[in-house]
């Protein structure tokens, strides 16, 4: 190890992800001692920087761990050191000629392995992998570039950007990041499955009623809608982090825990479901809103979003598997911005207990008296599981009560952040957490006609109030398939 570089070169180093994200995890997995002995740091974009004046930038936004504060400012001046900065052009192989000599300047010993970030608008990806490329591999090691969201908009342009990046590199060379994947209570569903003999035998369509992937945030597009207006929330949310985690769900038992065995289940379950149909889909889009005497904006009043826009910014959808394990179990998803609160959760749903002898205890609720896993992904990570309980006491009356695992009671160091292991895997060349090609495809199969049909029909979403629960049709599509979303109880729901 002492004989090679390595050297990661973070493309858009002047943007929000950039040093809300990528640098803070750098930093990180520095402290951790997670980082090769030899390692460098760059940021390319075209804003004129200084090392310094990007240094400066950075260090605004490192923190250490809330447990290990020991030497941290020290740590932070280390790191610090070992980050650089170039300013080119995204298209100017002569730019990133410059970063390459740049990059060997610093890298010492034998061998040097290249990794670029590339956090910058998609338009610009295919130009910055063929400079990247051609000018700045490594020449010895690996060369590898993590590529951030959004793979496309349909099919078709996913193909097409495939095709182009390809060119330059090999599929083993490109690492699609969803930082979904990179979530501890989502790397931790396949624990809970293969590692626990009790939710297996129960993971099929003989227990499982229905399953829910929801995902919320309690704020809008706050004025960076530019970006979001031209995808929406289907393609935003639904199609990448809620079709992976509902992959990793339902995926059958992979012969073993490395990344193409793993994908390769994945991959099965996205090809045996069948495209999704309007009639099993309903969009929302959020209006403004007085409430506590205050006003909240809606999301056409925002002066990024076009005043007639009609993407959507919730959606709710039902799909289906169609295999063995999982004939007819609804898989619901639903995700929207500016609802009345911030959470990403996995909810199964069990089946009714048959012939229930405390039916009379449940009066007819029923409904409500059957069991449900809840994996709350964030924030205050949580799995708990809902059972029917007796209230003590000499009569007979049931209610329902938690097994609660609680992280942050029962694990009180701090989770690192999703890109700090995204990033890690990269480095080791562990492909596991990140998205192969023909995963993308069968992905965008998927929501390819449903998203054509809307745009060509022009659909207008149902509209909702900022900070409310979302529209209406949410509930009569989960209706229609016997369902009522798990998430509209008390404030624990
Ligand atoms: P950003 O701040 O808008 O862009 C990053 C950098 O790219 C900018 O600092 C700018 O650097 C350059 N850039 C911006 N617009 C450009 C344009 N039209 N043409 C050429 N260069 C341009 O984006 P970000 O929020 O950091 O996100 C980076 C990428 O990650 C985005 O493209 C997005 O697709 C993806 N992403 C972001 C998030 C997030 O949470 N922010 C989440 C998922 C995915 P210079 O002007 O200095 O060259």
């Amino acid at each position: 190890e002492a004989l090679s570089t390595l050297s990661i070169t973070v493309v858009g180093a002047s943007g929000d992800l950039a040093k809300k994200k990528i640098f803070p995890a750098l930093f990180a997995l520095y402290y951790e001692d997670c980082l090769p002995k030899n390692f460098i740091v760059f940021g390319y974009a075209r804003t004129k920087l200084t090392d310094e004046e990007l240094r400066n930038i950075i260090s605004t936004t490192l923190t250490c761990r809330i447990d290990k504060t020991e030497n941290c400012k020290d740590k932070m001046e280390q790191f610090l050191k070992r980050c650089f900065y170039h300013s080119g052009e995204y298209n100017s192989e002569e730019n990133f000629a410059e970063l390459d000599s740049k990059l060997k300047k610093k890298e010492t010993g034998k061998l040097s392995n290249r990794l670029f970030y590339l956090s910058i608008p998609p338009n610009i990806f295919v130009d910055v992998v063929r400079c990247a490329s051609m000018m700045a591999s490594s020449a010895n090691g690996w060369t590898r570039v993590i590529v951030e969201k959004p793979f496309g908009r349909d099919s078709e342009s996913s193909a097409e950007l495939t095709k182009c990046l390809k060119k330059y590199l090999t599929e083993d060379q490109i690492f699609r990041i969803d930082h979904y994947l990179g979530k501890e209570l989502v790397e931790n569903l396949s624990v809970l499955r293969f590692s626990n003999l009790i939710f297996e035998p129960l993971w099929s369509r003989n227990y499982i009623r229905n399953v829910q992937f929801i995902f919320s945030e309690d704020f809008g597009t706050e004025g960076r809608g530019g970006y979001f207006d031209n995808y929406g929330i289907i393609r935003d949310i639904m199609q990448n982090h809620l079709l992976q985690i509902l992959a990793l769900f339902a995926m059958e038992t992979p012969v073993s825990l490395d990344a193409e065995d793993i994908r390769n289940e994945k991959v099965k379950v996205l090809r045996s479901m069948k495209p999704l149909e309007l009639e099993d889909v309903i969009i929302g889009q959020y209006k403004g809103h007085n409430k506590g005497g205050r006003a909240y904006p809606g999301y056409t009043d925002d002066s990024t979003v076009p005043k007639n826009s009609i993407t959507p910014t919730f959606a709710a959808a039902a799909l289906f598997i169609n295999n063995a394990r999982w004939d007819g179990v609804p898989f619901l998803m639903k995700a929207g911005k500016a609802l009345h609160r911030k959470r990403a959760e996995i909810r199964v749903q069990f089946r009714h207990v048959p012939g229930n002898l405390y039916k009379r205890n449940f009066g007819t609720d029923l409904d409500k008296a059957t069991n449900e896993l809840v994996l709350r992904v964030q924030p205050d990570e949580a799995i708990y599981l809902k059972i029917n309980n007796k209230v003590p006491g000499l009569g007979m009356r049931l209610d329902r009560s938690d097994l609660n695992l609680l992280y942050r009671a029962r694990y009180p160091t701090e989770i690192p952040d999703a890109y700090e292991r995204l990033l890690l895997d990269a480095i080791a060349g562990e492909r596991r957490l990140f998205i192969r090609s023909d995963e993308l495809d069968a992905a965008w199969s998927l929501f390819t006609p449903l998203l054509k049909e809307l745009e060509a029909k022009k659909i207008a979403p149902e509209l909702y109030p900022y900070g409310s629960r979302g529209p209406i049709g949410a509930h009569y599509l989960a209706a229609k398939y016997n369902v009522r979303w798990g998430d509209l109880g008390g404030e624990d729901d």
